[in-house]
């Protein structure tokens, strides 16, 4: 039996509820024998800082350099407010992404039938929904530089932001892309503006030279990020991987949660380049919720983002994509039989706390083996 090692960081707020959910399925797994996880629980965030004082400590950093996936709750809060900028909570994820090298964010939008009224979408827009946004992550504007505001005198004051992107990181991604097409349904739209941006122009040059160079037989297709952004909302199943970078990539992934209802059923991944002896990818697997300090502690939080980000984890760190369908499966089930945290709640259904949701799917996985 394949072993992995797997960090569990719940984080602050709703993270530590709906972690927990997770790792009674992920304690599952390893019981059933289908694969052996040996888990290991820690701080992040504030948490974190109130125990010693950083958002995440070197002992984690090295314990998460040496785990096969590391799964994330989340962090924040109210009582952080006042902490200097850099041990505030959200530094510690900051610290993972960038000393893991996590330079892939994938970001499902998944429509489950029995969620296709809470679009914000007509149902036959949605219904069936399955595309994957893979965004970079540790480029582009946000980090560019220079990237300041100037003060020009006479109440004028000039601010500047630089998108660099550099060949190298252009073909990662691109990388990255083809490959999860490959596993789908064979598609790759690549987003940028090459009509108004050079960093359009070189993304569109490498996307098509890396296409053409390796994986020949993937659909390509060009858009511009303003067309795609109106495809999502007109046409969104055209789609199947959609690549781009950091700011794009920003807001086409929240239009595409939108077409799927809460934030509370939305996982992500964060990948990074593969390791040279194994080829395995660091990982880190995360709701795309926060914290919900307004309804922390009182069960009430959604977990299936959580537990759909464990799913992704055994698809793409695990090589056990199966079991990834059935866990999916069997958070669709639990929808189909009218089961509801608050924030997805529909007339005639049955409001249910954090752990009777997680019970109920890990009861479904049970049946349907
Ligand atoms: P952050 O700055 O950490 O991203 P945010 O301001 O985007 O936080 P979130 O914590 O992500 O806010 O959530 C916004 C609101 O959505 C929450 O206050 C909560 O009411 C609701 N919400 C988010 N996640 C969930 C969940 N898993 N289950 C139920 N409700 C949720
Ligand atoms: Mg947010």
């Amino acid at each position: 039996m394949t072993s992995f090692k797997l960090l569990l960081l719940p984080g602050d707020g709703i993270g530590p509820e709906v972690t927990a959910e997770a790792r009674r399925i992920v304690d599952w797994f390893t019981a059933q024998g289908i694969a052996r996880f040996e888990t290991e629980e820690d701080l992040v965030g504030g948490s974190a800082y109130d125990a010693h004082g950083e958002a995440v400590s070197d002992a984690t950093m090295d314990t998460a350099q040496a785990a096969d996936a590391v799964l994330f709750g989340a962090v924040g809060g109210p009582k952080w407010d006042g902490v200097a900028y850099d041990k505030r909570p959200e530094a510690g994820l900051l610290r993972l992404r960038k000393d893991l090298g996590l330079f892939a964010n994938l970001r499902p939008a998944i429509c489950y039938p029995a969620l296709a009224d809470a679009s914000s979408l007509k149902r036959d827009v949605v219904e069936g929904l399955d595309i994957l946004i893979v965004r970079e992550l540790t480029g582009g504007v946000y980090f560019g530089e220079p990237k300041e505001i100037t003060d020009l005198g006479n109440n004028q004051k000039r601010a500047v932001d630089t998108q660099v992107y550099d060949t190298y990181e252009i073909e990662r991604i691109a990388r990255v892309a083809f490959e999860l097409a490959r596993t789908r349904r064979n598609a790759v739209a690549s987003a940028e503006k090459r009509n108004v941006m050079k960093t359009g122009v070189l993304w569109h040059e490498v996307v098509t030279r890396i296409h053409d160079e390796a994986y020949p037989d993937v659909a390509l297709e060009h858009v511009l990020a303003d067309n795609c952004a109106m495809q999502l909302v007109r046409r969104p199943k055209q789609f199947d991987v959609i690549v781009t970078d950091n700011l794009f990539g920003d807001v086409l992934s929240d239009i595409a949660a939108m077409l799927t209802g809460s934030l509370g059923m939305l996982p992500s991944a964060s990948l990074g380049a593969p390791d040279e002896k194994t080829g395995r990818r660091k990982a880190l697997y995360e709701p795309v919720h926060g914290s919900a300090p307004d309804i922390a502690g009182q069960g009430k939080a959604n977990p299936i983002a959580m537990i759909a980000s464990f799913a992704m984890a055994l698809r793409y760190s695990f090589g056990l994509g199966e079991w990834a369908d059935r866990l999916e499966g069997a958070i669709a089930t639990a929808l189909d039989q009218g089961l509801r945290t608050g924030d997805i709640m529909q007339d005639g259904m049955r409001e249910i706390s954090t752990s009777d949701m997680g019970a109920a799917i890990l009861k479904n996985l049970q049946d349907a083996d």
